[in-house]
């Protein structure tokens, strides 16, 4: 049994931080959002009223989200969502957390697409379906196809399109194109997986699924099956959006390069790392 006094929610967010100290990189904002989560109240409350005092059952659900993070887990498994494009977005250990550079991929898509425009857009890997929303939000007109190979994941993804009232999304389960063969679109986007097989990044990214960041001895297998089947399902002149690592730059353009695509360039995220690659459909 825990001492009334060291449930006062200031002390418990102290002890909080000085234990994620070494797990994370930002254990306040962690402890945080943690105990929100628990007491399922915002984080304003938290400031207001620093000297409420945590029941028994409360401390012990905040303890055990806090041992999750202390192992690595991820912030967004343990509260079940992700921010992205400024949508709260539903996220399960079946669907990579977005990242904020795959934000660069949806503004460059958005560049592309016209504001009226009724254009047929594909989503490959969708995940959880982060880029699609974003796009299917911003371009209403506009019809999105997102594909994944897990069926885990397209149920997230479906769900998020559900909770953000999108009808112009259709999902199809599948091997990158392979669920579109036949089908003409006019822009086509993905954050594939690229993280070399032998990566230790890898151990940093367990918890995530290994489908989704993996692609091979160069981190380029997903890219090469990209390069070489857009071009049949795009239209001329329309664009292929690719994310990549940031020192995978050369490689993703002598690949796309190789594949017949043209006008190919490069976007750099935030970070101002090479991030996203651009190429098109040229006369066929
Ligand atoms: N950007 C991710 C990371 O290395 C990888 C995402 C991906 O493979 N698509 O953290």
């Amino acid at each position: 049994m825990s001492k009334e006094e060291d449930r006062r929610i200031d002390a418990v967010l102290d002890d909080a931080v000085t234990r994620l100290a070494s797990a994370s990189d930002s254990p306040r904002l962690d402890a945080e959002l943690l105990l929100c989560h628990s007491i399922d109240l915002p984080r304003s409350y938290l400031f207001a009223h620093p000297e409420d005092t945590l029941d028994e059952k409360t401390f012990s659900r905040f303890d055990a989200l806090l041992r999750r993070r202390l192992r690595g887990e991820p912030m967004a498994y343990i509260t079940g969502t992700k921010e992205f494009w400024s949508r709260e977005l539903l996220v399960s250990p079946a669907t990579l957390v977005p990242r904020p550079e795959t934000e660069l991929l949806v503004d460059l898509a958005l560049r592309e697409i016209p504001r009226k425009a009724e254009w047929q857009i594909l989503d490959l890997g969708t995940g959880s379906g982060a880029i699609a929303i974003a796009l299917a939000a911003e371009r209403m007109m506009c019809e999105i196809t997102a594909v994944d190979i897990s069926d885990t994941a397209l149920a997230i993804a479906r769900e998020n399109a559900r909770q953000h009232s999108l009808v112009n999304i259709t999902f199809a389960q599948g091997s990158w194109a392979d669920p579109v063969r036949g089908r003409r679109f006019d822009l086509i986007v993905s954050n594939p997986p690229y993280v070399r097989t032998g990566d230790a990044a890898l151990a940093e990214l367990r918890h995530e699924p290994v489908e989704a960041l993996a692609a091979g001895a160069d981190g380029l297998d997903a890219i090469r099956a990209l390069a070489a089947d857009c071009g049949q399902i795009l239209r001329r002149g329309g664009a292929l959006l690719i994310e990549h690592g940031a020192d995978q730059y050369d490689d993703v353009a002598a690949i796309l390069a190789a594949s017949g695509w043209t006008d190919i360039s490069n976007y750099k995220d935030f970070a101002g790392h090479p991030r996203v690659t651009a190429a098109r459909q040229g006369d066929k």
